[in-house]
């Protein structure tokens, strides 16, 4: 088996184990591999608490970043569990707006209850709206599988009839986006590019290209020239300076986003060059997708993350 190969075998296994929830039950309750998989999770995870993700987007933010606050969670099948996820996003943005942080949370809807049912998700997802409003803070909702898609859509869309304080994530990969954007016009909010991180299959979307490149510009270009609050979330050094040479970071309604971690020099080289750039900083104890996404889309970080795990050597000051 050739590089290439091995790397795409890396990706598809790191990606099924990410979902697979019996290895992550096994990680959450094992007092020797949760300990030493977390020292190499932290290079992309603030910590376990909101005080901990509060404590490092304040010192982004004196930085001059904007952050997105998100208490990592998701496929929660028991109410209850949905409940106790809810008041935590409840305490994290009273923590948030109480420490005067302008900062955006995000959050998936099947941590909240999209998965127990659809009302539980509208009903929590309109109670932290509301509780955002009050704060002067923002909701912005992540994209999960395509499978989840047309819900998460109709549940941003209802909330966002009634607070305008609430934003989208839409995936470039998945074909159907273009036609998405297009339902979305004239609702509220930001709207946030990724290129997608979950394993889908060939007939919805596309998978990491020069064809996902050019998909992922148009979405761009388009929410740019319509004037809504656009965030290219990206760490493509080649789209990144394709938007820069096209002029987009110059309008006001446009910024870069990127996640906790990972191409910090570039995020602040755009930031020294006076563009609206904006990090992504999760925390929580369910931490395990994340962090085998992470993994996956830059298999690299493997050899980085067994270094952690014997000595972890987050360097300070990366921002
Ligand atoms: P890629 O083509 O994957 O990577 C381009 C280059 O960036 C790589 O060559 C490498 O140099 C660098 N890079 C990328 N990833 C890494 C990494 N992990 N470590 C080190 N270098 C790396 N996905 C969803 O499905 N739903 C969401 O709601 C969602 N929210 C997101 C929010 C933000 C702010 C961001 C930045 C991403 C989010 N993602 C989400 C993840 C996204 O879909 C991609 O999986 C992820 O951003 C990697 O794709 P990329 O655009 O950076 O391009």
């Amino acid at each position: 088996m050739n590089e290439a190969a091995l790397r795409i075998l890396a990706t598809d296994t790191l990606k099924w184990i990410a979902r697979n929830e019996q290895v992550n039950n096994h990680i959450r309750h094992s007092n020797e591999l949760y300990p030493l998989l977390f020292r190499a999770a932290q290079r992309f995870i603030t910590g376990e608490t909101r005080e901990d993700a509060v404590t490092e987007a304040l010192k982004l933010i004196w930085k001059g970043y904007s952050v997105s606050l998100e208490c990592i969670g998701e496929n929660i099948v028991d109410e209850q569990a949905c409940i106790v996820a809810k008041n935590e996003f409840i305490q994290l943005i009273r923590l948030a707006g109480n420490a005067r942080l302008e900062t955006t949370i995000s959050l998936d809807l099947s941590h909240i209850g999209m998965i127990v049912d659809k009302e539980l998700a509208y009903d929590h997802l309109i109670e932290l709206t509301r509780e955002a409003a009050l704060h002067g803070l923002t909701i912005m909702i992540s994209a999960e599988e395509s499978t989840k898609t047309d819900q998460i859509i109709g549940l941003y869309k209802r909330v966002s009839g009634v607070y305008a304080n609430v934003g989208i994530t839409l995936q470039a990969h998945l074909y159907r986006t273009e036609q998405d954007l297009m339902d979305i016009e004239g609702y509220s909010g930001r709207v946030r590019i990724v290129k997608g991180a979950f394993q889908e299959s060939k007939e919805v979307a596309v998978p990491r290209s020069e064809e996902l490149s050019k998909r992922y510009l148009q979405l761009i270009e388009k929410l740019v020239i319509s004037g809504r609050p656009v965030s290219i979330a990206t760490h493509d050094k080649l789209i990144i300076e394709e938007v820069r040479q096209r002029g987009y970071l110059k309008q006001p309604h446009v910024e870069v986003e990127m996640l906790y971690g990972i191409q910090p020099d570039l995020l602040k080289v755009l930031k020294a060059e006076g563009y609206r750039t904006r990090v992504y900083v999760p925390y929580g104890k369910e931490w395990h997708l994340y962090f085998c996404h992470r993994l996956a889309e830059y298999p690299p970080n493997i050899y980085r993350a067994l270094a952690d795990m014997v000595s972890p050597s987050k360097e300070e000051n990366l921002y």
